[in-house]
């Protein structure tokens, strides 16, 4: 007979435990299933442009397996990540002559996530430059510019 502690604890996985939904737009760009910029890739990891840059090279880390945040990742999947975040981050230092770095990275929706295939953000910093207002969409071409920089310098 089930207790009311792991009655409380299964109830608990159900507010917390949302399913992987293999038709994210990640997934999706993952696949090729719509285009993207690709910046960086290896076995277990892919970088590519974000199309609305908060900042000038502003970039996505994602594995390349499914997981819809750090809050199931395995500690495998964000060792991968963030190896790459790192690599990624020096290069866009070397290339775009940056600053600093801001990583940022949300979980769930009430956190700040719209789309729910993990992902790490990489904003090259410039001194006195504020980053720009979320949900603009960039200019194509400045961004694949952009993007050569940072992988000329990988
Ligand atoms: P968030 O889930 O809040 O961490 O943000 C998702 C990020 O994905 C935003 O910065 C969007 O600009 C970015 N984004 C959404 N669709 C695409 C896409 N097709 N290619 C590249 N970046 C995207």
């Amino acid at each position: 007979m089930q207790t009311l502690l792991s009655a409380q604890r299964d109830a608990e996985e159900d507010r917390t435990m949302t399913a992987y939904d293999d038709q994210n737009i990640f997934a999706k760009i993952l696949r090729d299933e719509i285009p993207s910029m690709r910046v960086y890739e290896d076995d277990d990891t892919l970088c590519f442009m974000d199309i609305m840059p908060r900042a000038d090279g502003h970039c996505l880390v994602i594995p390349k397996t499914p997981c819809r945040n750090v809050l199931d990742a395995s500690d495998a999947q964000l060792a991968a990540v963030m190896a790459t975040v790192k690599k990624v981050a020096n290069a866009a230092m070397a290339g775009l002559e940056a600053d600093g770095i801001t990583i940022q990275q949300f979980n769930e929706a009430p956190g700040g996530q719209e789309v729910f295939h993990l992902h790490f953000h990489i904003l090259p910093r410039h001194e006195g430059v504020s980053l720009r207002a979320p949900g603009q969409m960039g200019d194509m071409e400045q961004i694949k510019a952009i993007s050569e920089k940072i992988s000329a310098a990988l």
